[in-house]
């Protein structure tokens, strides 16, 4: 396959300048919060990075801005792979993708699902790049059978601090490999990588929608569940009492030709036609309060019809990509995400306490997200181990982040952790108690990178 730049799907972000290269925008995260001027600079290519590897004190590569808080800010120099996008090589016996690092996950489906092929892993979003993906060691729903994207990368080409561009694999460089994935683009700039797609019949999937009473019940049904591909909770974080953590559990399949309704039979494997609804403005803050929420989340848990469907996998994986910008139901002042996993013999307690403490601050969550990981996937600093991971958006306010580090108290003493990718808020003492990788993290880094080049606004709060 000869190298052609993929046709991504670029959402809304700072327009390219002819040159100079530089200049100053203004930055956030996906959630919005927190913002803050930057020195964008945007790389077409590997010669592009490393002049700006050179030409700057410090920097932070960026993918498309989908983690929720500061991990791709820098204020001295933020670089954008987003015109990085190249398909390189792809090998139809294996499966096997070389493509540049600012590739979207979406331009990987849309070219390689109609001949047979879809992502092994994939997050909640599809407008994420391969690069992004790979620094954050992206989990899916098929965490418990599948790991994490890092899992299935062969090999990748880092830009290091120096100038050098490194080949890392499981057999070569194994550390830098460990520590870039999962390592927020904190070991250097991703360029390439090279992963493994997986065969597939159909784009469809076979869906199974169960309501379960509270979260005792959700959690046995998971793990009844172990043998299905796909599981991902929605859970009504408002409701208490018996109902504490009653929720919608879905489970799924990748459709067999066979299975489709005679409509799909023709082309199986088509693209569902694509139609987005943009949310135009920014919701004012004021509607957002525990009773909007508390209705929305009763009606979610009534209306959803237990039973089997097949659905496109648009809907199945990436039902909010189907509302651009749905973040502005969050208001200007933006949202935070909170997720956390815990250990599989802490989960009940430790969620149970989760859901209590956050109905008593008064906070709720339109959505709210449960899922069931398989154990620890390789990288350093990777967040999924084996155990519950709850995932809940809040509004951006003083409220929530007095709220934030009772929470983090609660995940540490259950032997926890956060993700790195959502996180905007929690503290250097924290992180040391949440990633016992840390020092080898830290190893690696001052091994590959002793000036600290590559820093983002997350590293320094946390001292990475
Ligand atoms: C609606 C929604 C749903 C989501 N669902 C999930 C989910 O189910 N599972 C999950 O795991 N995550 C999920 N996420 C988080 C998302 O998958 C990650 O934050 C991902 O890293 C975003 O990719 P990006 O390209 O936008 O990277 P950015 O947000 O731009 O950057 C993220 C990190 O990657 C680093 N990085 C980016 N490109 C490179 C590069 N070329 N070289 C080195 N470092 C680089 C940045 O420095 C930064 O530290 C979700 C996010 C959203 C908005």
């Amino acid at each position: 396959m000869s190298a052609v730049p993929s046709a991504a799907h670029r959402p809304a972000g700072p327009a390219t300048p002819a040159a100079p290269k530089a200049r100053a925008v203004e930055l956030s995260g996906w959630g919005r919060y927190p913002r803050g001027e930057c020195v964008f600079v945007e790389a077409r290519g590997a010669d592009d990075v490393l002049a700006a590897i050179a030409g700057n004190e410090t920097l932070i590569a960026r993918g498309n801005g989908r983690s929720y808080g500061d991990p791709a800010l820098n204020s001295a120099g933020t670089l954008s792979l987003l015109k990085s996008n190249r398909f390189i090589d792809f090998d139809p016996a294996s499966g096997m993708l070389t493509c540049e690092a600012g590739v979207l996950l979406e331009d990987v489906i849309d070219t390689f699902l109609p001949r047979g092929w879809f992502p092994p892993v994939t997050p909640g979003t599809k407008f994420v790049t391969i690069g992004g993906m790979i620094a954050s060691n992206v989990h899916g729903k098929n965490h418990h059978l599948a790991g994490s994207f890092g899992d299935h990368v062969d090999r990748i080409d880092l830009a290091l601090a120096d100038g050098r561009i490194v080949r890392c694999s499981r057999e070569e460089n194994e550390s830098l490999f460990a520590a870039t994935c999962g390592g927020m683009g904190l070991t250097g700039v991703i360029l390439r990588a090279r992963f493994r797609l997986m065969p597939v019949e159909t784009s469809f999937i076979r869906r199974e929608t169960r309501r379960m009473r509270n979260l005792a019940a959700a959690m046995d049904a998971f793990e009844a569940a172990r043998d299905w591909t796909y599981s991902v909770a929605w859970i009504d974080c408002q409701a208490r009492g018996d109902a504490l953590g009653r929720s919608l559990l879905f489970l799924g399949e990748h459709a067999r030709a066979e299975e489709l309704p005679a409509a799909q039979c023709l082309s199986p494997r088509a693209l569902p036609r694509k139609h987005s609804r943009t949310v135009p403005v920014d919701v004012p803050g004021f509607v957002q309060n525990r009773w909007s929420i508390g209705a929305f989340n009763a009606l979610y848990y009534r209306v959803a019809r237990p039973g089997t469907d097949i659905l496109d996998y648009d809907r199945f994986f990436y039902p909010l990509d189907g509302i651009l910008e749905w973040r502005r139901l969050y208001g200007r002042a933006g949202l935070v995400q909170y997720q956390c996993v815990l250990p599989l013999a802490a989960s009940r307690a430790g969620l149970t306490l989760l859901l209590k403490r956050i109905g008593d601050a008064g906070l709720g969550s339109f959505l709210g997200v449960l899922k069931l990981f398989g154990g620890q996937t390789s990288g350093l600093l990777s967040f999924p181990m084996e155990g519950y991971t709850l995932a809940l958006d809040f509004p951006a306010s003083a409220k929530t982040l007095a709220l934030f580090p009772l929470l983090d108290a609660i995940v540490a003493d259950h032997g926890g952790r956060l993700y790195l990718a959502k996180d905007a808020a929690t503290s250097s003492a924290m992180m040391e108690r949440f990633y016992p990788g840390l020092a080898q993290f830290r190893a690696v880094r001052e091994r590959v990178d002793p000036a600290g080049k590559f820093v983002s606004r997350q590293s320094r709060r946390l001292g990475l």
